[in-house]
C-alpha cells in the first residue's frame, strides 16, 4: 500500500504492509499500557500474552502437535548448525547430511566439529547445485542419529517438492526460506527450524520446532544457550528473548491465519513462481533458469540473461522502476527474485512485464 518499491530481497525481506501498519500504530503505546513493546518486561503480563499467543498461533497455522516444543531463539539459523549436532548426536556418532546448496553445505561443515562421522548422502553435483539427485543416488547410513537437509536453498533456488524418506531416522529440516509457505506434516520431522527474516518477521529470531522425546541428550560441552531442553523448559525465556521480533512474528502468524492459512499461501506461491518460471522458459533463451524443473524453488528464483553483460543493465533498469534487491547472491551472480508470502501476484506480474519489455528492447 504505502511502499514505493517492490522489494525482492532474499532476507531480510518484505513484510505484509498491514502488519507493519499495525506495529506502527502500536509502537508508542502497546494496548494502552503506556509503553512500547520494546520497553516491556519480558516477564510482565503483556509480553507473556504476546509470546503465548505467538506460540499458539504458529501451532495452529502449522498444525504442530502437542508433543513438539516451539522455541523462539536468537543467533540465527547459523547458530543451529552447531546446536543441532550438539543436541542430537554424540561425538562418536554418525549423522547424515543432504547437501543441495550452500546452506546445507555450511551446516555439514559445522557439524564436523561436534560429530565424528558426517556422512554426505548425495553425490557431488556435476553442474553446481542445480537439482536434488534422485532417491536411487542417495546413500543414507543405517545407523545415523539424524538426517539433515535444507528444504529450500535460498542462494541456489533448489527446493524439495516432497519430504525425504529416511526409514525412521529422525529428520531435521532447515526451512529458513520456505517457512510457512505451504502446509507441512510436522509429524514427519524431528526438528524444523529457520531464521525468521525471510517469510516470518524481522531478523533477530530463529524458530526451532522439536519433538519432545529428542530433548535432554545434549553433549556435555553444549553451551547452556544452545541447549534446546533448557530453552524448552523455560518457555524460550532462560534469558531475555528477542521480544520485538517475537511480537512482530506473532502479528504475521495472526495475519496469515486471517488470510486463509498456509493452504492459501501455498496456492499463491505456486501461482507466483509458476508465472515467473513460465516467463523465463518462454523467453526464447533470453532468460535462463539454471535449476532442473523438478527441483525449482517457489521462493527464490535465480536466473541468468543469455547475454550476461546485460545483467547489470537489467538490475539498473529494474531499480529505476522501483524493483529492488534483484541481484543474485554474491557467490553465484546473476539475478534472483525472492517471492515470499508478502510479495503479491500483482508485484510478480509487474516484474514479468518489465522482463518482457527489457527483452524486447535488448534482444
Ligand atoms: N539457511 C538458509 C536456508 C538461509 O537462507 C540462511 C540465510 N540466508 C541461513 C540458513 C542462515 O541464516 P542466518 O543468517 O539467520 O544465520
Amino acid at each position: 500500500t504505502m511502499s514505493k518499491v517492490i522489494n525482492f530481497a532474499a532476507g531480510p525481506a518484505k513484510l505484509p504492509p498491514t502488519v507493519l501498519a499495525k506495529a506502527q500504530a502500536e509502537l508508542l503505546d502497546y494496548e494502552g499500557c503506556g509503553m512500547s513493546v520494546m520497553e516491556l518486561s519480558h516477564r510482565g503480563k503483556e509480553f507473556t500474552k504476546i509470546i503465548k499467543d505467538a506460540e499458539a498461533d504458529i501451532r495452529e497455522l502449522m498444525a504442530i502437535p502437542d508433543n513438539y516444543s516451539i522455541l523462539f531463539l536468537q543467533g540465527g539459523a547459523t547458530t543451529n548448525f552447531a546446536a543441532l549436532p550438539l543436541n542430537l548426536a554424540g561425538p562418536e556418532d554418525t549423522v547424515d547430511y543432504m547437501i543441495t546448496g550452500s546452506w546445507s553445505k555450511k551446516a555439514a561443515e559445522e557439524a564436523t566439529k561436534y560429530v565424528k562421522n558426517v556422512n554426505k548422502v548425495l553425490p557431488k553435483p556435476a553442474n553446481g547445485f542445480t537439482e536434488i539427485p534422485d532417491k536411487s543416488e542417495w546413500s543414507l547410513s543405517p545407523d545415523a542419529k539424524y538426517v539433515y537437509y535444507c528444504d529450500n536453498e535460498t542462494v541456489h533456488g533448489v527446493e524439495f517438492s516432497t519430504v525425504p524418506e529416511t526409514n525412521g531416522v529422525p529428520l531435521i529440516a532447515d526451512m529458513s526460506s520456505n517457512f510457512l509457505s505451504r502446509p507441512v506434516d510436522v509429524t514427519k520431522f524431528a526438528v524444523i527450524y529457520g531464521g525468521a527474516q525471510k517469510n516470518i518477521g524481522p531478523a533477530g529470531m530463529t524458530i526451532v520446532i522439536i519433538r519432545n522425546d529428542l530433548l535432554g541428550n545434549a553433549q556435555a560441552i553444549t553451551p547452556t544457550m544452545l541447549d534446546y531442553s533448557v530453552m524448552a523448559k523455560n518457555g524460550s525465556m532462560y534469558n531475555t528473548p528477542p521480544c520485538f521480533a517475537i511480537y512482530m512474528a506473532g502479528l504475521v502468524f495472526r495475519y496469515l491465519i486471517d488470510n486463509g492459512g498456509l493452504a492459501a499461501y501455498s496456492k499463491k506461491s505456486d501461482a507466483k513462481s509458476g508465472a515467473l518460471y513460465r516467463a523465463i522458459d518462454g523467453s526464447d533463451g533470453f532468460y535462463r533458469a539454471p535449476v532442473e524443473e523438478k527441483s525449482r524453488s517457489r521462493m527464490n528464483i535465480p536466473f541468468r540473461l543469455s547475454k550476461e553483460e546485460l545483467e547489470p543493465v537489467f538490475l539498473e533498469e529494474a531499480a529505476k522502476k522501483g524493483m529492488v534487491q534483484l541481484k543474485g547472491h554474491r557467490s553465484v551472480g546473476g539475478i534472483r527474485a525472492s517471492i515470499y508470502n508478502a510479495i503479491t501476484e500483482e508485484e510478480v506480474s509487474t516484474l514479468i512485464d518489465f522482463m518482457d519489455e527489457f527483452k524486447t528492447t535488448h534482444a
